[in-house]
């Protein structure tokens, strides 16, 4: 099994990533970090393209993470660094908040600059990140960059956000800094769906500001920002990387952004009280099936929300055949983003079709936003990592990034 492939020894994989960027600080900067943070990549379970719909999302933690050390840097600038690039970058002491300058920096320097916005005192620092969360994958290294650089700040201040407060403080740092319109689930999730009590280095971030109960998945009602932590066993999940990266920022997501609201305006003009697809129902789509394209764009949101939180009641119960039910809505998810909502790609759907031949699969689905990306699926306990290899050997260029 590929090193990055589970989840297992995750205390000494976490030992070993504080570690890792604790020595890449120093290499970088020459002297030790002051505070050290690191926050999990994620997996949607399912729930997609629902977070803008004022919808319901269901992602877990997982066992990949990005961790971010930081000192003060005591020459006025602003100094990063990362294992995933060629070059430390330094910013002047009021260049760190130009929001025209885009590069892998501004996932951080958003985030700085909602410490600054909340009223913190922060001094320019050094910045050292390293990790395994697959950059561009559909896993979400931007809200774990995101979420451990606030970690970090949070520790090196001795201050604590509330976690929601934490997770929106992210997500605005992405909207204005990185320029991604993204919805709320991938920095939630990050905060929230953490696995891993190591995450946090020699000067750990007060109680506050971590997650009440670590570990898990979590139901998110992305209107009202409630979060339901869902018990699920992370043997059930195993997730494939199809190696094909995807562009999140780019017009197809805006484009289903736009027609999403689009076909909102169509329900209201038809008399119906809706703000957001969350309140439509089948009933009421038959009223835009005139366009087509908006229908199906609409019945996606509308069928996929149901069977968000389907799933999650499943996860809930103990029915003893769930596992069979949660695996054919997982299929049905995949159907929809696919022919519904149109972000799947050939690669993806091959790679779901191998999945559910394979035996001890029960279903699986595309996950994240879609044109590349990763694959979740739904396993029989134990046999996840010969399942994940069974796949990749006859699939080029896709590997096993989650599996227990
Ligand atoms: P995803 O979140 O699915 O991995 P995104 O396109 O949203 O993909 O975010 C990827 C971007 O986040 C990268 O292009 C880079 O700018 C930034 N990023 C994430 N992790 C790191 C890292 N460890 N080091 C440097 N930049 C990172
Ligand atoms: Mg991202």
């Amino acid at each position: 099994m590929p090193d990055d492939a589970g989840s297992t020894s995750h205390d000494r994989k976490g030992v070993v990533l504080v570690v890792r960027v604790s020595g890449f600080f120093g290499q970088n900067f020459h002297t030790p970090p002051v505070s050290i943070a690191s926050a999990p990549g994620r997996v949607n379970l399912i729930g997609e393209h629902t977070d803008y719909n004022d919808g319901f999302v269901l992602p877990m933690g997982i066992g990949l993470r990005t961790c971010v050390a930081m000192g003060p840097s005591g020459d006025g600038r602003w100094h990063f660094a990362s294992e995933h690039q060629p070059e430390t970058i330094v910013f002047e002491r009021t260049a760190v908040g130009d929001t025209a300058r885009r590069d892998w920096t501004s996932y951080i320097r958003g985030v700085i600059a909602g410490f600054l916005a909340a009223g913190h005192e922060v001094e320019p620092v050094c910045v050292a990140v390293a990790g395994d969360v697959p950059v561009g994958s559909g896993l979400s290294s931007s809200a774990a960059l995101e979420v451990a650089s606030a970690s970090a700040l949070e520790a090196m201040l001795g201050v604590a956000f509330d976690p929601m407060e934490k997770a929106l403080l992210c997500q605005k740092a992405e909207h204005e800094f990185a320029g991604v319109p993204c919805g709320l689930m991938d920095q939630v999730a990050c905060v929230f769906g953490d696995s891993d009590s190591s995450r946090a280095g020699w000067k750990p971030a007060p109680p506050a500001a971590r997650p009440a109960e670590p570990g898990g998945a979590i139901l998110l009602d992305c209107r009202t920002l409630e979060v339901r932590r869902i018990p699920i066993d992370p043997a059930w999940v195993l997730v494939i990387d199809s190696g094909i990266g995807h562009a999140h920022s780019g017009g197809e997501y805006a484009a289903r952004r736009l027609e999403c609201e689009q076909a909102v305006e169509s329900l209201q003009a038809d008399g119906f009280p809706v703000k957001a697809l969350r309140d439509a129902t089948p009933v009421m789509l038959e009223a835009i099936r005139g366009d087509d394209l908006l229908y199906r764009r609409a019945r996606h949101v509308v069928t996929e929300n149901a069977r968000t939180l389907e799933a999650a009641a499943l996860f809930e119960s103990t029915a003893p055949d769930r596992l069979t039910r949660l695996g054919q809505l997982m299929n049905e998810s995949h159907a929809s983003l696919r022919d519904d909502f149109e972000v799947s790609t050939p690669e993806l759907d091959r790679l779901v079709e191998m999945a559910c031949a394979q035996p001890g699969i029960h279903g699986a689905r595309m996950t994240g936003g879609g044109f590349g990306g990763c694959v979740v699926a739904l396993v029989e306990p134990g046999k996840a990592q010969a399942t994940g290899r069974a796949i990749v050997e006859v699939s080029p260029g896709a590997k096993v990034r989650f599996s227990c």
